[in-house]
Order: C-alpha cells, then structure tokens, then sequence
C-alpha cells in the first residue's frame, strides 16, 4: 500500500506537492472568509491612496502624523543615500554598524528620556526577539490577551512560561503573579491596543509589578507620536517614562519610516546587543533610513501642530461614530467598528469602498473570532471633509453594515 502512495504520488499530475498543500490550505481560507490579498498603491502614502485605478479616502494607514510621504523625511534620506549608500552590508555586531545608527539612537534615549535607546529592523524582531534575550526556562512572561503577535511569538521562543491575561484585567493579572512563580517575571503589554485603540491603565500596572516583583514591558508601537507632550508615547503621557523597564516604539508607524527601538537602561541594551538573535543575525538597517528616522522623531517631539490636528480629527470622528449609535472613545487615533465575523466585516468594507472610504476588514487570527471589524486609523494628513466624508458615508450604510 505504501509502495503505491509513493508512486501515486509521483504520477501526481499536479507537480510539486506544495501546490496542492497551497491549494488545499486557501481554499480552506477562503469558505471560512479568512483570505487576503494583497494591492499594490500606485501613489505614496497619504489621507488619499490610488488602488488598482481608483482613489480612495484611506483610513487604514498607521501613518498618524501623516510623516510617510514628508519631503523632509525624503530629504533626509537623500542625504544620507548619497554619503553612505543603499545597504548596510552587514550585520551591526560585524561591520553593518555605523554613526548614523548611534547618533539616531542617541536622538532617540533623548526623545524617551530613558538611558539608552537599541535600533532593531522592525517591531516585529524587536519584540520576538527581546522577550527569549530576557526571558527562558524557568521565568515567566505575563501577556495581555490582545497584545500583537509579535509578542505572541516572543513569548513561545522564550520557552518561558506565558501566563496569559484577559485584556487589560488587572485583578486577573494580579492573580497570576499570585499563583505563577518564575525565576526572573514579565509583564508585557502594548500602551494603546492596535485593533481596539484602548489604553492599558499603566499607573496601576507599574504599582502591580513592584509589588509583585515583575519587570514591566509596555509596546509604544501605536502611541509614539500621537501620546505625550513631545509624542514620546503613553508612559510620557501619563509621567512613567521612569518606571518602565523597557518601552518598544516602531519608527514605522507615526514616524513614517521603518524599523524599531527599545528604550532602556545601559546594562539592558548591552544584554540586548549580545543575545537578541534578529539583531545578531540579520543585516542592520541601511544607515540612510536611520537619517530620515531622525528627521522624523525631530518633527514627532517638536511640531505639536500635526498632533493637535490629529487630536481634532479623533475627536471629530469619536463625537460622528457616537451620533450614529456607535460606541466611540477619543483614547487613539483608532477606531474599531465591530461587526462579527469575518463576511460581515469584508461585506462592509466593500460597501465603504464602493463609496470611496478605504477601512480594511480586520479578521482572525488578527483579532479573536467573532470581533471581526472595520478598524478606522486616522491621521494628521485627512482634512476635515475627510472625516466628515466617512461618518456621512457610515450614516448612509447604517442600516446595512448589521449592528
Ligand atoms: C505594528 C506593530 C508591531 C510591529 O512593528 P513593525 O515595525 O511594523 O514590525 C509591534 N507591536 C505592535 C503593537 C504593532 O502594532
């Protein structure tokens, strides 16, 4: 019989066996509305995006201070592509690292007021590769249910045990740090929820780890630029930049670049540099984007105008979402409308595009099942009428967007 498996299977007309594990997977995907595709932008980012020939009004962008497309970032870049060239050429531990690195790091420890600053490629190596530097066999890692899946991936690589909690539920976390013992005890969280736009309350949480113990990790991805006095986030919102062990920022959100940092103590980073395995063994970033990266947080610290235009725009679309019914808080420059599962999600999205708005369904494993939504992102680049042009469009759709 196996003998026959064996050669069925050579006869396969189909040809490699991955196509047929391709096909067999998407169609999976697509009975359960779980597909996704890809669509090239034929324009740069920006409150209006060109796809497939059509404009549309874009709401799914984390660009918030609306800095992807600013010249001065572009400008910056320039400079630093004519005196250093496109690819760092190495890894930053051989000879991929340069002056642009540390002098943007060093911008960077300014901006979060913390001692030290660490460069990674992205959000997503920095935190699936921070939690297995820090934490292994015998330590524990407590991680808020909704954090994103790079720390999810974190957490499994440590081979630490994950203790997860409820969303924001302090009383449960404080539970298991009652009941979980570890050698060395995390708690990881993001600062603003990236599919709810939530906060987590992290005055209390910052209490909870000292009495317990517990280094506190919090996730700046989707508060840098838009939280603080000088956009340093929400620890600098709320006067904790001190407090936390590690803040994690990506400069490819509100900073309009790419990449990622940590913000820390000296002796962390050192720790940092000599085990993070996606900054050992992987090329560093080009030394000209670390130039528009400092470009960008100068205009993020600085220029509170594209901060206090967003904010009018958070609470021009919280004050239109409530007007229709729709549960809103001005906490982000998110905003999720729920909708269930993933056809009704898609089904809205459509009926919004058709009409010129572009807020992309958000399904699992993104979200948990059952929350599939439209997530609204807005940004210092929409113009009122841009707002004002979703909500009349949301009001229109009402009846048929299924609440
Ligand atoms: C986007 C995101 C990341 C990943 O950052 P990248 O630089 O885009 O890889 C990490 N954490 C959160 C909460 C994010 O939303």
């Amino acid at each position: 019989m196996k003998a026959m498996n064996v050669a069925t299977a050579r006869l396969d007309p189909s040809g490699h066996p991955t196509e047929r594990w391709a096909a067999e997977e998407l169609r999976r995907l697509s009975e359960l509305g779980l597909r996704r595709q890809l669509e090239p932008l034929q324009s740069a980012q920006g409150a209006v995006i060109r796809i497939a020939g059509k404009e549309l009004v874009n709401f799914s962008s984390n660009d918030y201070l609306g800095l992807a497309s600013d010249v001065r970032l572009a400008q910056a870049a320039v400079v630093g592509l004519r005196e250093r060239g496109v690819g760092a050429g190495a890894s930053r531990l051989l000879v991929g690292d340069s002056d642009a690195h540390h002098s943007l790091e060093q911008k960077i420890a300014g901006w979060m007021n913390s001692e030290s600053a660490l460069l990674f490629n992205t959000g997503y190596a920095a935190a699936s590769g921070i939690l297995p530097a820090l934490c292994g066999a015998g330590d524990a890692i407590f991680s808020d249910a909704l954090n994103h899946a790079s720390w999810v991936d974190g957490c499994r690589l440590s081979r630490a045990t994950t203790a997860v909690y409820p969303h924001l539920d302090l009383a449960a976390l404080d539970r298991l740090l009652r009941s979980t013992p570890g050698r060395r005890r995390l708690v990881c969280t993001e600062a603003v929820f990236s599919m709810d736009g939530d906060r987590a309350p992290l005055a209390e949480m910052v209490d909870l780890c000292r009495r317990h113990g517990a280094a506190l990790l919090v996730d700046e991805a989707h508060a840098l630029g838009v939280l603080g006095a000088h956009g340093a986030g929400l620890c600098e919102e709320l006067g904790l930049s001190g407090e936390v062990d590690l803040r994690v920022g990506t400069l490819g959100k509100a900073l309009g670049v790419f990449g990622a940092f940590a913000a820390t103590s000296r002796a962390v980073t050192d720790l940092l540099v000599n085990r993070v395995r996606p900054l050992i063994f992987s090329t560093s970033l080009p030394p000209a984007i670390c130039s528009a990266a400092g470009c960008a947080v100068d205009i993020a610290a600085d220029e509170q105008l594209l901060r206090s235009r967003l904010w009018r725009h958070v609470q021009r679309f919280c004050d239109g979402l409530r007007s229709l019914g729709i549960p809103a808080r001005p906490d982000s420059a998110i905003f999720p409308v729920l909708l269930g599962e993933p056809d009704q999600a898609l089904q809205a999205a459509q009926r919004l595009r058709n009409r010129g708005i572009l807020a992309k369904a958000i399904r699992p494993p993104t979200v948990p099942p059952g929350t599939s939504r439209l997530r609204f992102s807005l940004s210092a680049s929409h113009r009122p009428e841009h707002i004002d042009l979703a909500i009349g469009t949301l009001a229109a759709l009402e009846k048929s967007l299924v609440r």
